[in-house]
């Protein structure tokens, strides 16, 4: 739709101006610093920042009403820098000029509801929604837009020049950040560390396709991000890792979208996420707390963090009993089928022990809980997902089992709406399905395959004498015809099909 046949009231707010006075906040110190410089943690005490608007309060001002009509009005534009996580700019980066930003095609990713067999089986009604569908096939490209866009801000007003991005990644970070570098190129080049045999052959094929270099590093990802730490101390790099804040602000847009596809009414909704350096969760309980303190939803959701046993360490934060007593231990990770949250020491812990505390304070009663759950309930989750109709990722696998086990547990109710977040597309995991339908998984995943979810494909051998087609040599009429009746005969013997069968009239 065109800006001038929207409606009048609207106009004005349309297509958003700069604004805003965005500075970073150190979770730690509190103190406040200028975002002209690319920063990443506080100068004087280390912590981790969050970025912060001094005049939130203009939003405030705005009525609810009035941003939920725009927001949803921006759908109908067709103007590139507002049809992804921008359609939400005074809340992601106000400070961007439209010009700045970076847009693959992120975001608005669809919320498709379980099938009622599938709801059955889990215990309540939910939806996953399908960060898989982003550009590289994971909801890290909302922070990476983000992220991508600021320093493209940053270039474009001669505050910066030659950019070597860099970032460890148990996978999607570096895919994600390879992508937009590439597309900014030859601005900013990009380099990311991998944790050698810890990431997929299909993740790993991305950041080598977007032309990125690419180093392999031996140990986890908790060890490269130490290499990358250090790097950025020495060098001027520009940080990609959850660190940077500007990553979490581009996340917040997920929380948006959850917002606005429920017509902004959140009252008995749950949003799980699975944790492994903990960017997300923060982006989705900040997002959730931007837009109640605006005014755009009266209400938050009810907030489920969940992890595997074998990369536990929020998990067993929050099992303590609540109060001053708690003390964060980072533990030792073991293999995981939730690989890209294989993290035992996260980045963002000090964010999340700071966003919980106020997002329960904000909603009233305890809003933020987290479980924990088995490897092979992941990947039988996972499974029986896809199996009616999904394309989770292991992640989304681990929301579905997590979202039982707190139904179990009685941490969230059964007649409310859940949201699971599948962090990935299915096929960048596809090798942990194979190694379950194969029965291969190593002892250390402690994963048995449960035989009604496995599944192979069956070669089909001609009967001898039948005429084969081979590559470069095709049949005759004649051969083909009897090839094609021989091999019909075969399928239909294995699926059981009778001549003359009724499409209904299907036999065991
Ligand atoms: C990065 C990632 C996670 C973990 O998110 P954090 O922000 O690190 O907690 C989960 N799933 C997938 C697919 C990811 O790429
Ligand atoms: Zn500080």
């Amino acid at each position: 739709m065109k800006p001038e046949d929207f409606p009048e009231d609207l106009r004005d707010l349309l297509i958003p101006e700069p604004g805003g006075q965005l500075v970073y906040r150190c979770i730690g110190c509190g103190a406040q610093h200028s975002i002209e410089n690319l920063l990443y943690t506080c100068p004087d005490c280390r912590q981790v920042l969050l970025i912060e608007d001094l005049a939130f309060g203009r939003l405030a001002a705005v009525p609810g009403h009035r941003w939920r009509r725009l927001f949803d009005h921006r759908k109908m534009l067709t103007l590139p820098a507002l049809k992804g996580i921008y359609r939400f700019h005074e809340f992601i980066g106000p400070v961007l000029p439209l010009e700045a930003v970076v847009y693959l095609g992120e975001g608005g990713t669809p919320m498709v509801e379980a099938n009622a067999r599938l709801q059955e089986m889990a215990g309540m009604r939910f939806f996953f929604k399908n960060d898989g569908q982003n550009p590289s096939a994971s909801f890290k490209d909302r922070g990476m837009a983000s992220a991508l866009s600021y320093i493209h801000y940053l270039l474009r007003s001669g505050r910066l020049e030659n950019v070597l991005a860099v970032c460890a990644s148990t996978g999607d970070t570096s895919a994600a950040a390879a992508l937009y570098a590439a597309y900014l190129q030859p601005a900013i080049r990009s380099a990311v560390l991998l944790p050698r045999g810890k990431v997929t052959p299909q993740q790993l094929a991305q950041p080598l396709g977007s032309g990125a270099r690419v180093f392999e590093i031996p140990g986890v990802f908790d060890d490269c991000m130490k290499v990358v730490e250090a790097l950025s101390e020495r060098y001027p790099v520009a940080l990609l890792n959850s660190k940077n804040a500007w990553r979490i602000l581009g996340q917040e847009s997920y929380s948006y979208e959850i917002a606005q596809d429920f017509e902004y009414d959140l009252s008995d909704k749950v949003v799980v996420v699975p944790i492994g350096n903990a960017g997300n969760i923060t982006a989705v309980m900040s997002g959730f707390m931007k837009f109640l303190r605006a005014g755009v939803t009266d209400t938050l959701p009810h907030i489920l963090g969940v992890q595997s046993e074998h990369a536990d360490p929020v998990y067993r934060y929050y099992a303590q009993p609540p109060g001053d007593g708690r003390r964060f231990t980072p533990v030792t990770v073991r293999p995981s089928v939730a690989q890209a949250a294989m993290i035992g020491n996260p980045v963002s812990m000090p964010r999340v022990i700071r966003l919980a505390q106020d997002y329960d304070r904000l909603a009233g009663r305890q809003a933020v809980s987290f479980v924990r759950v088995s490897e092979q309930q992941i990947m039988d989750w996972q499974l029986t997902a896809n199996r009616n109709g999904h394309i989770a990722c292991t992640h989304g696998g681990e929301c579905l089992a997590g979202l039982v086990a707190a139904l179990e547990q009685g941490l969230v109710d059964a007649s409310h709406t859940a949201v699971l977040d599948s962090t990935a597309h299915a096929l960048k995991f596809a090798g942990f399905q194979q190694m379950y339908f194969d029965n291969r998984f190593p002892p250390e995943f402690e994963v048995v395959p449960r035989a009604e979810l496995a599944n192979a494909p069956l070669a089909v051998h001609p009967a001898e004498g039948v005429p084969v087609p081979r590559p470069g040599k095709p049949l005759s009429d004649r051969d083909l015809a009897c090839f094609a009746s021989e091999v019909a005969e075969h399928i239909a013997g294995v699926l059981g099909l009778s001549v003359g069968d009724a499409a209904d009239d299907r036999r065991d």
